[in-house]
């Protein structure tokens, strides 16, 4: 039996009676209950010989139950959520460059992650929950015992690795970033003082648990603060109505294409918006447009507070302030234990005002990727992490993001890695030359596009190129704009820059 005073599931469920978990038809749960039934998850792992250090692959779809696992699989082991959309050779590379010792599944559906793991001999522990129980409260299957672990009967401590995210950093290939459990409580605690969250706090979560976002700032926050927080299957601008009226939430945090679709449809919601009283709107990991930002304060009278966000920082960096505090709608607003600075090409620290890339320093931020010592070696600069973001900070010490060093394409706040889909794209034996690449879209504010150079006597066309890509890579990183060319525009050094691309081919100013 694994004693869990103190330990990371202790210290994220601070109340007793409060609830803890609601979701759409289904009875709520309370902290001791999910308290409860997460302890009967960390005691199954303990059996299975599953510990400390032990990557858990978890792959459900969002909701209560992954909420109990996420919690759980912290307090022990290290938790790595993907995202249930992916494909079978997508999980593969995953469970593989996680060296997954244990997958979690429902009981019935994912078959993709089935045959994967059934292929590379990893055991299953599938999830079931009953309907008319408190939502959240799940019930284990155990597969045959695993190998053994070093330490099986022990939590978590502060430096051991408690959640593993892939992540494309600097570079444009994925990488794994592994957040301590110090990272992750210096993060919610930043998160939860700056929102002034406490135990009325009801938040809304639509935002993916297999994201840092939605673990720390929509989960893990509002749970450490004795609040309650209501469990969504994932965003739905349809139903979002409804659940605000059903379950009248003091919170919501999204990233701007949510926001878009809530503030669009809010005039055929009139009578619940009027109902609504939100203490605040939250924003994260995409820029924010000004317009929807003040278009949501008008429509939910209360301040929209968009703070900056990154996996390796275990979310976040910065952050606008709460009434009477002041926010700089454009901007991403303070630090709070975080060290922001600037530096240039050549890494010397600059002076507020002047334009650079943005490092930061502290406990919520990562100790380095895992199994990475030469990206390592350039992600970090004298203790500082080098975010691939640029900005600048004003005479208040106000952060404003104004562009992007690294080559990650930010899909409304979903991140592609375009190296996965050039690699994918050369494998197609009509292609000689392959380049995915970010564009300007008006919703999104990026979108994915790919420059493809084919043999001389193809004939391929787009829709072949999606379909090809259809079982191969999640339907979010097929690229919206093909553009077949004789050649692949090339900087004065010889090489491609993917970050030009999009204006040397005219799909931007
Ligand atoms: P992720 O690791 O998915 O959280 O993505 C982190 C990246 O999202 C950052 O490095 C930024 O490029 C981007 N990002 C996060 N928050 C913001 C924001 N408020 N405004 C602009 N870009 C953001």
């Amino acid at each position: 039996m694994v004693q869990l005073d103190n330990s990371f599931l202790a210290r994220a469920l601070a109340s007793d009676d409060r609830l803890a978990l609601l979701a759409p038809e289904r009875p709520a749960c309370s902290h001791a209950e999910l308290r409860r039934s997460a302890k009967e998850v960390v005691d199954e792992l303990a059996r299975l010989g599953v510990g400390r250090g032990d990557a858990v692959a978890i792959v459900m779809p969002n909701g209560p139950e992954l909420v109990t696992i996420l919690l759980a699989t912290m307090s022990v082991a290290s938790a790595a959520p993907l995202n249930p959309a992916y494909t079978e050779p997508e999980l593969r590379f995953y469970l593989e460059d996680l060296n997954a010792k244990l997958l979690i599944c429902p009981a019935t559906g994912f078959e993709a992650a089935r045959i994967v793991a059934s292929s590379l001999e990893i055991p299953v522990m599938t999830v079931d929950f009953d309907v008319a129980s408190a939502c959240g409260v799940v019930s284990m299957t155990a597969p045959a015992r695993t190998a053994p672990a070093t330490d099986a009967t022990a939590h978590n401590e502060a430096g051991d690795v408690v959640l593993l995210l892939h992540t494309s950093g600097t570079t444009a290939r994925p990488k794994l970033v592994g957040l301590s459990h110090r990272n992750i409580e210096a993060s919610m605690a930043n998160i939860r003082s700056g929102l002034e969250l406490g135990p009325d706090d009801t938040g809304l979560c639509v935002m993916p648990l297999f994201h840092i976002h939605g673990i720390v700032a929509t989960v893990l926050a509002p749970l450490s603060a004795g609040g309650s927080i209501v469990c969504t299957p994932g965003f739905n601008a349809l139903q979002f109505f409804r659940w605000a009226d059903a379950f009248r939430p003091s919170w919501f945090s999204a990233v701007p294409t949510m926001h878009q679709a809530i503030a669009a449809r809010a005039p055929r919601n009139a009578d619940v918006v009027e109902r609504l009283r939100l203490r605040f709107i939250r924003c994260s990991s995409a820029a924010m447009p000004i317009v929807t930002l003040e278009a949501l304060e008008r429509i939910f009278d209360c301040p929209v507070i968009e703070a900056y966000g990154m996996t390796e920082a275990a979310h976040q960096i910065t952050s606008n302030r709460l009434p009477p505090g002041v926010r700089k709608p454009g901007s991403v607003g303070w630090s709070a234990t975080t060290r922001v600075a600037i530096i240039d090409d050549a890494g010397r620290l600059l002076g507020n005002g002047e334009t650079g890339e943005i490092v930061i320093a502290g406990e919520n931020i990562h100790a380095g990727y895992v199994g990475a010592p030469e990206a390592n070696r350039t992600a970090f600069v004298d203790g500082w992490f080098r975010t691939g973001d640029q900005g600048r900070l004003d005479e208040d010490g106000c952060l404003t993001i104004t562009g992007r060093l690294k080559e990650i394409i930010n899909r409304g706040g979903e991140k592609i890695a375009p190296l996965e889909l050039d690699n994918i794209l050369l494998r197609h034996p009509d292609i000689v030359e392959a380049i995915a690449f970010a564009a300007p879209h008006a919703q999104l504010g990026e979108d994915i596009a790919a420059a493809i150079v084919r043999t001389e006597r193809s004939r391929l066309g787009e829709d072949e190129v999606r379909a090809y890509l259809a079982d191969k890579v999640a339907a979010f990183k097929v690229p919206r704009t093909i553009l077949f060319v004789d050649e692949i525009p090339k900087g004065a050094t010889g090489k491609i820059q993917r970050l030009n691309l999009a204006k040397q081919m005219g799909l931007s100013e």
